[in-house]
C-alpha cells in the first residue's frame, strides 16, 4: 500500500521516554510504515526551550530501537512565526477573543448545567470594549486568546476508539505568556507537514475533537486518528519515571525491544520484524502493565 500522507511521533522534551512513550512510539511508526507512510519526527519543545540536550537523548533512543524517520526532526521552536500567522488568520476572521482568567477564575466560574468538567464558562467571551479595558487594567497580565466555537460537539472517527464526539468548547489558542497553545501547534504543524495519521497515546483522544475542529476550520484536511493505549505501573497508574527501570538507559534496547513486542503480542523483537507481524486490528486495547523484569 502506498500513500503521499505522513505519520508522526511528537515527543516533548520534559523528560527521557519511558517504556510506554517507547512503546507509542514504535506503534506510531508501524503505522505509518505498515501503510507506505512517511515517518516524521517533532520535538514539541515550545514549552521546553531550553531542553536541547533532553531532546537529543530522546532522538538518539529512538534510533536505537531501529527506528527511521524522513527527513531531520523537525523542532516547533524553529517556525514560530507559523503559529503567529495562524492566530493572525483567525483574528482577523473575528475568531478570538482575549481571556482575563486564571484557572482559579474557571474553576470558581458556574457552569452551563452539561458542561464538562474543565470546559471553558465563557467569563470573557462577551464582554462590551469598556469591560474588556477594566479587565486588562484590573489583571495587569497580557490576556489569553480563546476560539469562539459556540462550544459544538465535534465527532473524530479513531482506528482504535471508533466514532469519538467531545464538547468544543472556547479553547486557547496562544497563552498568556505568548505561547502557542498545544492545541493550535499540533493542528498547525501536522498540516504544515502533511501529516495525515495521528498516532499517540489515549491520555489524548480527548483532545481530538478540538483538534479537528481548528483543522476543519483552517480548511485542512482531518487526519486518521489511533489513540493506542497507555502504559500502567504495577499499581495500574500511569507510569512515570519515579517508577523506575523505565527508560532505554535503565532497560537496555534488547530487553525494552522484547518488552514491546511482548506486550503487542510479536514474536519478533525488532522493529522490522515487528512490522511483519502488524495488524492493527490485533492490537490490544486494554493498558498494558508494565513490571520491571
Ligand atoms: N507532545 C505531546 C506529548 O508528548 C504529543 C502530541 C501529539 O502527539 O499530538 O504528549
Amino acid at each position: 500500500m502506498t500513500s503521499a500522507g505522513a505519520g508522526r511521533f511528537a515527543p516533548s522534551p520534559s523528560a527521557d521516554l519511558h517504556i510506554g512513550n517507547l512503546r507509542t512510539a514504535v506503534l506510531a511508526w508501524l503505522f505509518a510504515r505498515s501503510t507506505g507512510r512517511r515517518f516524521l519526527m517533532r520535538v514539541e519543545d515550545l514549552d521546553d526551550r531550553t531542553h536541547a540536550d533532553i531532546a537529543d537523548r530522546q532522538l538518539a533512543d529512538l534510533a536505537a530501537l531501529g527506528l527511521s524517520w524522513d527527513g531531520p526532526a523537525d523542532r516547533q521552536t524553529a517556525h514560530e512565526q507559523r503559529y503567529d500567522a495562524v492566530v493572525d488568520t483567525l483574528n482577523a476572521r473575528g475568531l478570538l477573543y482575549e481571556c482575563y482568567c486564571t484557572r482559579k477564575d474557571i474553576a470558581a466560574a458556574p457552569r452551563a448545567p452539561h458542561a464538562p468538567e474543565g470546559a471553558y464558562p465563557g467569563t470573557c467571551r462577551d464582554l462590551t470594549q469598556d469591560e474588556r479595558e477594566a479587565r486588562r487594567q484590573e489583571t495587569q497580565r497580557p490576556p489569553a486568546l480563546r476560539l469562539r466555537t459556540d462550544t459544538v460537539e465535534c465527532t473524530v472517527h479513531d482506528v482504535l476508539h471508533g466514532d469519538y464526539t467531545g464538547l468544543v468548547d472556547d479553547f486557547v489558542i496562544r497563552r498568556g505568556d505568548g505561547v502557542p497553545a498545544y492545541n493550535l501547534a499540533v493542528v498547525v504543524d501536522d498540516a504544515a507537514s502533511g501529516v495525515d495519521q495521528v498516532v499517540r497515546g489515549d491520555d489524548l483522544l480527548s483532545s481530538s475533537p478540538r483538534q479537528a475542529y481548528l483543522a476543519r476550520l483552517l480548511g485542512h484536511p482531518e487526519p486518521v486518528y489511533a489513540h493506542v493505549p497507555l502504559v500502567l505501573n504495577s499499581a495500574r497508574a500511569r507510569l512515570a519515571k519515579r517508577d523506575g527501570a523505565v527508560t532505554l538507559a535503565e532497560i537496555g534496547v534488547p530487553d525494552a525491544l522484547r518488552q514491546i513486542a511482548d506486550s503487542l503480542g510479536y514474536a519478533a523483537a525488532t522493529v522490522d520484524g515487528m512490522l511483519a507481524e502488524f495488524d492493527p486490528q490485533r492490537l490490544p486495547r486494554v493498558p498494558w502493565v508494565y513490571r520491571p523484569r
